[in-house]
């Protein structure tokens, strides 16, 4: 399968090209040329197949022309070894929970994914070691330290900004060792964002060292996003509940939700979405009015959300031919305010004893909002409520229970290069490594 660029102005390549470099040579982010559409006995059956069975079907669509069946098979069911259960929350609202990977974030699923994937083109040509560099503020950073941990050939820089991560985030990429370093930079998250992106501008770098990102801009990482959404679909139906289904995803760089819209594309029977977005609410904003005004983040208390130019938005935009008309058919948006997040989280702990996390707390209170008779709703509960420990503890008044693996990365010990928000310095210091 071929890639092309979103902004049309580089050459297509193979899915191999595309996952090494990330971006396209004109700062497009890569689509592949067909989406295909899955045969409608896949969906008669689709209740009695497990998760993995369901994505390696997905995973045949989007990548079996270049990658060997039994390959491939392999990397998915070594991806996906944790369930993604779907919970019923209260009424028609349903909770797709993925939080029960390594790092307890949706981003397990597309972080191991990519590193397998990746993994196997170096193997396959003795490539010379690829460099990912990954900015965070703090999800990303531990999903693809923890997914790319060990993998022959691959070397991951995670930048953080010094102090402005939490502990328990913080443990989870400077802990690792191996391959992995953990860079703390002496500015803020903008600060390592724009590290990052001079360094894969700096042609002399390019030069001596093969550099990649594991951002959602990448396609290794982003379409793997896609198989939970079959599976909840599958589990819905078990249940007989799969008509008149509204999918919510709490969004930020858009990622997520862009990898439901393929999934749509590919044939699944979602009657709409909505984006919940916090108070970064540019997308909401193009919703109403027609016009994509980026602006810098405000900080909130879902924190992953807090994007102010969601880099996605080109793909919506082109797999919708920039039609405003038609992406508001099939998207609607929300927004709200870290006081609406600390009352949902509240009221529905107190009404349903569900403990959301502030992300899961929109996409929840939009379906709430949102939901039309007969429809029947599913949020995308994208990290455990544990990761936000201060930020939950303090809204329900109550300790909560911390899972065993995050209390195992606790106990790690931080290792960590101080780093300034110089390029100069960064680039010299990353020449020697
Ligand atoms: C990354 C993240 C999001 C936003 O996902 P996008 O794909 O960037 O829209 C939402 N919630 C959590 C917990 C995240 O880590």
């Amino acid at each position: 399968m071929k890639y092309y660029s979103t902004n049309r102005k580089a050459s297509d390549v193979t899915l191999e090209e595309a996952v090494v470099k990330g971006l396209a040579a004109d700062r497009g982010l890569y689509m592949p040329h067909n989406i295909r559409i899955l045969p409608a006995s896949f969906y008669e059956q689709i209740d009695q197949l497990s998760f993995q069975e369901i994505a390696s079907q997905v995973a045949d669509a989007f990548f079996g022309e270049d990658v060997p069946a039994e390959t491939l098979k392999q990397i998915v069911y070594d991806t996906l070894s944790f369930d993604v259960p779907v919970v019923r929350v209260k009424e028609n609202i349903y909770s797709l929970e993925l939080f029960h990977g390594p790092t307890l974030a949706f981003k397990d699923v597309g972080g191991r994914f990519m590193a397998r994937l990746l993994g196997y083109f170096i193997r396959k040509e003795g490539k010379r070691q690829v460099n990912v560099l990954v900015a965070t503020s703090g999800d990303t950073g531990s999903a693809v330290a923890n997914g790319f941990l060990g993998v022959e050939g691959i070397h991951v820089y995670v930048l953080y900004p010094k102090g402005k991560v939490s502990e328990i985030q913080e443990k989870q990429f400077t802990t690792l060792g191996r391959n992995i370093t953990a860079v703390e930079v002496d500015g803020t998250f903008d600060d390592c964002q724009a590290l990052v992106k001079s360094a894969f501008m700096d042609q002399e770098l390019n030069e001596r060292m093969q550099l990649t990102s594991a951002n959602s801009i990448n396609v290794a990482r982003f379409l793997p996003q896609a198989f939970y959404y079959f599976y909840a679909y599958a589990q819905m139906k078990k249940l007989g509940r799969e008509k008149e289904l509204v999918v919510c995803v709490p969004s930020g760089n858009f990622g997520n939700i862009t990898a439901g819209l393929f999934a749509k594309r590919m044939g699944l029977p979602v009657k709409r979405f909505i984006a919940a977005n916090n108070q970064n609410d540019i997308f909401y904003q193009y919703l109403k009015t027609g016009q994509y005004a980026p602006k810098p983040s405000v900080q909130t208390i879902a924190n992953a959300m807090d994007v102010g130019d969601p880099s996605n938005f080109a793909r919506i935009l082109d797999l919708y031919e920039g039609s405003h008309d038609a992406i508001a058919s099939e998207i609607s948006g929300e927004t709200y305010t870290d006081d609406q997040i600390r009352e949902t989280v509240q009221l529905t702990y107190d009404e349903t004893g569900y403990l959301l996390d502030p992300h899961g707390a929109c996409g929840y209170r939009a379906l709430s909002e949102n939901l039309q008779p007969g429809e029947v709703g599913v949020f995308l509960e994208t990290a455990h409520p544990a990761k936000f420990l201060h930020t939950v503890e303090d809204i329900i008044g109550t300790d909560i229970n911390i899972p065993e693996k995050l209390k195992a990365f606790m106990n790690g010990t931080k290792q960590s290069v101080p780093m300034s928000q110089n390029f100069m310095t960064f680039k010299e210091w990353l020449l020697k490594q």
